[in-house]
Formats: structure tokens, sequence, C-alpha cells
């Protein structure tokens, strides 16, 4: 069955501008090889053709009785449009050709594998796939050689496309991100809760009262210690006002009132350059102090929040120093330098 189409509409839609013919089959040129790589073909049976392969057939039909020929650019795009715009339904596979026809996936197996292709003979190239595919009849329709050169491997992780384990090591960490602070913290003396408790706040994944309230769990967002902005980590651990008063009455003692903080900035983007303002030798100090004035806040935050317990600025002064002892007394000792300071000036108090 195949439905007619205008001649001249067809010429038109094809690009024979010139109005020559084109004579013979845009993929049958194509594939005797004479005019580049195959692009398309027609199947021989014209049943369920569709409306776009009648309309080029009746063009091709219709120019050839004018006994024009057609130029090469006219074959090469009528022949590329019947290639990109025809797939193949699969059916009894009689109708559709092996190679040519766009009846998998990948389109035509003639551009996926054009290697392959290029050794199959010209009648294993018009093959039906039913014809090609009973008793694997396409291989026996390799008569060339698949190629003249060896196999290489590549590896894609080298500019120089050879094997070595640090590139596959980089490959493991492609799109990974920087968590300023990550490193700072697991070279701090502290408890090793305490250390996933601040590493949880740098990835800001600690139940504050404004993640709280972005989940549904409240509808007041703000801070249980200060009650006067919302309760982020940011603010919690270095913008609340308690919690700054706190980190003066520590600093003050030991002479490093410049490193308090002056309010709520991201806590790895912060901790890194105060402690860089240190010496060397003091540095690890204050990595542990800085966690320990983050644990404290957060244990009085949840002691307001959950046991209606409120701690005084001094009392949570003298808490933080007992925590700092006890840090000491369990191996960590950096403190053990600023904590007879803090004693002296919280028994005073
Ligand atoms: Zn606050």
């Amino acid at each position: 069955m195949a439905v007619e189409a205008p001649q001249g509409a067809a010429a038109v839609a094809f690009g024979s501008s010139s109005g020559r013919a084109v004579g013979s089959r845009p993929s049958e040129s194509l594939l005797d090889g004479s005019h580049g790589s195959p692009v398309g073909s027609w199947p021989r049976n014209l049943a369920g053709i569709t409306i776009l392969q009648s309309v080029i057939q009746s063009w091709e039909e219709g120019t050839a009785q004018l006994g024009l020929s057609p130029s090469k650019a006219e074959k090469t795009v009528a022949a590329g449009m019947a290639a990109v715009s025809m797939t193949v339904i699969l059916g009894n596979g009689c109708s559709s050709r092996l190679w040519t026809d766009s009846w998998a996936p990948v389109g035509p197996l003639c551009h996926f594998e054009p290697n392959l292709f290029a050794a199959i003979s010209n009648a294993g190239r018009r093959r039906s796939v039913k014809d090609g595919l009973f008793q694997n009849r396409w291989a026996r329709d390799i008569v060339g050689a698949l190629t003249t050169h060896a196999d290489r491997f590549t590896w894609k992780w080298s500019a120089d496309g050879k094997y070595s384990a640090s590139s596959t090591y980089r490959a493991f960490f492609a799109g990974l991100t920087v968590l300023l602070g990550a490193k700072e913290l697991w070279k701090t003396k502290a408890a090793p809760r305490v250390k996933f408790f601040l590493w949880l706040a740098l990835h800001r994944r600690l139940w504050t009262a404004d993640r709280c309230k972005q989940h549904g769990h409240q509808d007041d967002d703000a801070c249980f210690v200060c009650g006067q902005a919302a309760e982020t980590s940011d603010h919690l651990f270095l913008g609340c006002v308690i919690t700054r008063e706190l980190w003066f009455s520590l600093l003050a003692p030991v002479g490093l009132t410049a490193l308090v903080p002056e309010g709520a900035e991201d806590i790895g983007p912060w901790w890194r350059p105060q402690r860089q303002r240190l010496d060397h030798d003091a540095r690890p100090s204050f990595d542990s102090l800085m966690l320990l004035i983050s644990w404290s806040i957060w244990k009085e935050r949840n002691n307001r929040t959950f046991s209606r317990a409120v701690a005084g600025t001094q009392e949570l002064l003298r808490n933080v120093v007992r925590e700092a002892e006890d840090w000491v007394q369990a191996g960590f000792e950096t403190l053990a330098v600023v904590c007879p300071i803090w004693s002296c000036n919280t028994v005073v108090m």
C-alpha cells in the first residue's frame, strides 16, 4: 500500500529547488559506497509505509521520469532527512534492513558500529533484520578486517590515557567539596562525641530551632538562650550574646579578647582565620576552647529547652571551667595551661 503525494510538493520539501530529479533512492546510492557513509535505506516491502516514505518515493519517481539526475548535495539532504525522520517499529523483520534502518534503540547499526559495517559485504548490507539474524548470517557477511589497529584501552581519568592508582583515587572524590573547619576539627583534642557534635554543626545538621521550624516541628525559631534572634548554629555558637560573653570571660584572662566573635558568622570560615592569628603552639588550645564553648552552649540550650533549667552567666561560666578540667583529666591536655587561670577567676567571681 503506497500513499500518493504531489510530486512538486515533494520536490520542494526535499530541496530540489533546481527542479532536477533524483534518479536513485538516497540510501541505495549511499549503500554502494559512492557517496560517503550510509545514512538510510528503503524497505523493499512497502506494507506499513509511512507518509514520509511515500512522499520521498513519489518525489524520486516523479523526478526520474523527467530524466534529470540529482546533485550530490540533494541526495545527501534527502537521505539525511529520511535517516533522521524514520524509525522502525520492528515486527517480523522482513521489511527493515539490519544495518541501515533505525530499528534498534541506538539508531542505525551502520552508525553505531561504523568499523564493523565497513567490513560487511554489499549483499550483507542489504539484508533484512530477519535474514541477518537468522542463524547469525550477519557474522558470515563480514568479509574484511574490522580494523588494522590493535585494540587499545584508554583510562579516562588521566591525561595520557594510562591507568594509575592516584588518578583512580582522585576519581572517587570527583565533585567533592571542602568543608571549612573539618580539617582542624578532627585534629582537635576533644572527646569524639564533641567532635561529632561540631561536625554536625559545620554541616548545619544540628536540630536548632530554625531547622526544627523548617521541618514543621515547631512554629517559633527564636534562640532558646537569648530569645533575641533566630536560633541557627552560627548564631548559637558565635553570635548569641550569652555565647560572646562566655568567649570574653574565657579569653580576657589570657589576653586574647581580640579573638572574641563579633557576631553570627559561618563557623568554619570564622574558625580558621582566627586560629591563624595565634602562634602555632597556641592554636591547639584555641581549637579545644572552640569545641568547649560550643559544646557547653549546646548543653545549656538543651537544658533550657527540655528541662526548663536556666543557668545564670556566672554559673554557666563555672560549668564551662569544670568541663575544661574534666577534659584535661581525661587526657585532652591542650587546656591544661589555661584551666588554672580560669579557675582562679571563677573562684574570685
Ligand atoms: Zn541567642
